[in-house]
């Protein structure tokens, strides 16, 4: 109780600090204490709408500005970013839980979006036709959108939010990002370097709280397109709600990736990977492995190595140079271990259990180590939900075409690997498997930031992906010029034409 009374409240922004009248107030946890650290606003539709329509008056000017003037604040961004990113990284991990060098792979890993960003004059370049028709020529142009909403989850609270606004700050717009109400804080430094980096206040606003805030993103007439990054069932009600409402929306969605190994790969590297992709961040990643298809005869080795591997990973503190960190919420590290009950009623085979993990770091955080099953079959719950925690199931088959349709069979598509030591078997595989993401002995195959982001069935709605060039058109609009300068003293005009025009 002290605690909450004592905690820094994280409020909204709108280029300074923004306090609704109206706005609830919710704890915000360590993780790895169990005690509150924080308490974040939650907004009202009165503070969402005085939020985006600060945004929508600081886009009229800034979408006006000049590609030099945009790209010198995206260049002090990123130095800022760059040389203070460990602030940023504890941040992080005093609110998510992952483990801090973890963190800080998180903050480089948006940091390269913003370096994408820095080349938006050259992104943004239209193209140009001389002479279409006689006097006739064509050009054509991306402009911004206006105000566009970034609703992000709690796994990533820096990259997520930096795959989508540096982009759509770069490319002119102004961003209203609602953060996850489980980690708020990373949103706000992120505001604060923005401001430090001489960005003109309201162009990046943060709008705390939960569905209310969300709901009033959603509904707002002025907010142009959503950008949304969470589980399925959210996902697809965002895509829904947004699209009645007549905006664009990329809505991207949970996942459950496979990494399929064949007997030809090197077992002692994919188990290497297995565990370091499956039990990485506490298995709170929309790229971790969930699945590991082994594929003929090496299943036994692999699990033993994997089994191995595992047991010798330290759950503790993130700050403490552990291995990974506690779950984000004791309701979802209860959710996680009731998964694991589940799978082993079920009769899946409990290899490696971590239910009562031996743990460095304090009694009171929400801990559950990394759990392995072996011979998990597709109708388990373990298979067929997502899981979101440090489980992971080895399903055996035959074969790699047995494998391809169990892959392929699933709902989610948004990551998968292949490990072997074949070309032909890799080649065939790329072209085979139905997934957003697919990595040849790559586990974890998070595109670059030039590249685009996104998974396929229900592991996203829309047809953008996140960042690289498809984040540059769901963030501007295109707009094509026709244009006729004749000189009439060699054509005049011949009176008016009915007929469609043709060109000659
Ligand atoms: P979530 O769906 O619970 O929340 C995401 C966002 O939606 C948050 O900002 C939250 O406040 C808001 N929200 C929650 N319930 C809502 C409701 N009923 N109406 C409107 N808004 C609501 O997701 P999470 O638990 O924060 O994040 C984990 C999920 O995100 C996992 O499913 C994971 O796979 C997915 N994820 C996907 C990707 C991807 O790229 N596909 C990346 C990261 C996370």
């Amino acid at each position: 109780m002290l605690a909450t009374m004592t905690a820094p409240t994280v409020s909204h922004w709108t280029g300074v600090p923004y306090v609704g009248a109206a706005d609830r107030v919710e704890d915000v946890t360590n993780p790895a204490t169990g005690r509150v650290s924080a308490r974040v606003l939650h907004a009202g539709v009165e503070t969402a709408n005085a939020v985006i329509s600060a945004a929508e008056t600081a886009a009229r000017e800034w979408g006006r500005s000049s590609l030099t003037t945009r790209t010198r604040v995206l260049f002090r961004f990123r130095e800022l970013l760059d040389a203070r990113k460990e602030e940023l990284a504890a941040i992080i991990t005093r609110e998510h839980g992952k483990v801090l060098a973890d963190a800080l792979g998180e903050v480089s890993r948006g940091q390269e979006a913003v370096e994408f960003a820095c080349g938006i004059p050259h992104l943004l370049k239209g193209s140009y036709s001389e002479g279409v028709s006689t006097g006739v020529d064509v050009h054509s142009k991306r402009q911004p959108l206006g105000v566009v909403g970034v609703i992000s989850p709690f796994n990533f609270p820096a990259m997520v939010p930096m795959w989508f606004f540096p982009i759509a700050i770069a490319a002119g717009n102004a961003v209203v990002l609602k953060p996850s109400e489980k980690d708020p804080s990373a949103s706000i430094w992120l505001a604060e370097l923005w401001r430090e980096a001489g960005l003109p206040a309201g162009v990046f606003t943060v709008l705390q709280g939960d569905k209310v805030a969300v709901d009033a993103l959603l509904d707002h007439p002025a907010v142009k397109a959503i950008s949304f990054v969470g589980s399925t069932p959210i996902a697809r009600y965002v895509y829904e709600r947004a699209g009645a409402c007549g905006k664009r929306v990329q809505a991207l969605g949970g996942a459950k990736n496979h990494m399929v190994v064949l007997p030809d790969a090197d077992l002692d590297a994919a188990a290497d990977h297995a565990v370091g992709a499956g039990f990485g961040s506490a298995g709170e990643r929309c790229m971790a492995v969930s699945v590991l298809v082994a594929v003929g005869s090496i299943a036994d080795q692999l699990v033993a190595e994997i089994a191995d591997r595992t047991r010798g990973l330290r759950t503790g503190d993130g700050t403490r140079g552990t291995d990974l960190g506690p779950l984000v919420t004791r309701a979802h590290r209860d959710r996680v271990a009731s998964f694991v009950d589940a799978g082993e009623a079920a009769g899946a085979k409990l290899v490696v259990d971590g239910r009562a993990p031996q743990v460095d770091g304090d009694a009171g955080g929400f801990w559950l180590g990394p759990t392995l099953f072996d011979h998990v079959t597709p109708e388990m719950e373990i298979y067929t939900e997502e899981i979101f925690g440090p489980v992971l199931s080895v399903v055996r088959v035959g074969t790699y075409d047995e494998a391809v349709r169990l892959v392929n069979a699933n709902p989610y598509g948004n990551g998968v690997a292949l490990f072997t030591g074949s070309g032909a078997a890799a080649r065939a595989f790329e072209l085979d498997v139905e997934v957003g993401m697919v990595g040849i002995n790559v586990p974890v195959p998070v595109p670059m930031a030039y590249y685009s982001f996104g998974g396929w069935k229900q592991s996203l709605y829309g047809d953008h992906h996140a960042h690289g060039t498809d984040g540059v058109r769901f963030f501007t609009r295109g707009k094509v010029v026709t244009t006729r300068w004749t000189d009439p003293a060699v054509q005049p005009g011949g009176g008016p034409e009915l007929a469609f025009p043709q060109n000659r």
